[in-house]
This record gives structure tokens, C-alpha cells and sequence, in this order.
């Protein structure tokens, strides 16, 4: 099991290809023996989907707090 590094989420690699369920982050990126620019190309990234993540994840609580409940 290991631990989504976008979302924090625990994901099972065997059971989704190595995506994250939660956010599509894909956990092949972590693949052992990586070069000097794969590895900074994957930094850059991580980057960037842990940026996103946030934009989605607040524009959720935005939406959720505008709308009222539906019953
Ligand atoms: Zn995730």
C-alpha cells in the first residue's frame, strides 16, 4: 500500500494500474533508478499536480459552500 504523494491518499497498485483513485496521480513515476533530469522532470511535476490538487479540492468546498443543500 502505498501513500498518494498528491492527494495523501493510501492506494493499492495492483487494483487501479498505480492511478490514484482519488486524484489520477500516476505512482509509475516512482519507478526505481531514475535519471538526474527524470528525476527533476518528476519533481516538476509533482509539483504541479499537488498545485492543482489544491485548486480542485477548494473549488469542491467553494461549491459545496455556495449551493445550498439539496434534498
Ligand atoms: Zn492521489
Amino acid at each position: 500500500m502505498n501513500k498518494c504523494p498528491v492527494c495523501k491518499k493510501n492506494f493499492c497498485n495492483e487494483n487501479n494500474n498505480g492511478l490514484c483513485l482519488n486524484c489520477g496521480w500516476d505512482s509509475d513515476y516512482y519507478s526505481a533508478g531514475m535519471t538526474r533530469s527524470e528525476e527533476i522532470r518528476f519533481k516538476t511535476k509533482l509539483k504541479i499536480a499537488r498545485r492543482n490538487w489544491k485548486i480542485i479540492i477548494s473549488s469542491i468546498k467553494e461549491t459545496r459552500a455556495l449551493k445550498p443543500q439539496a434534498s
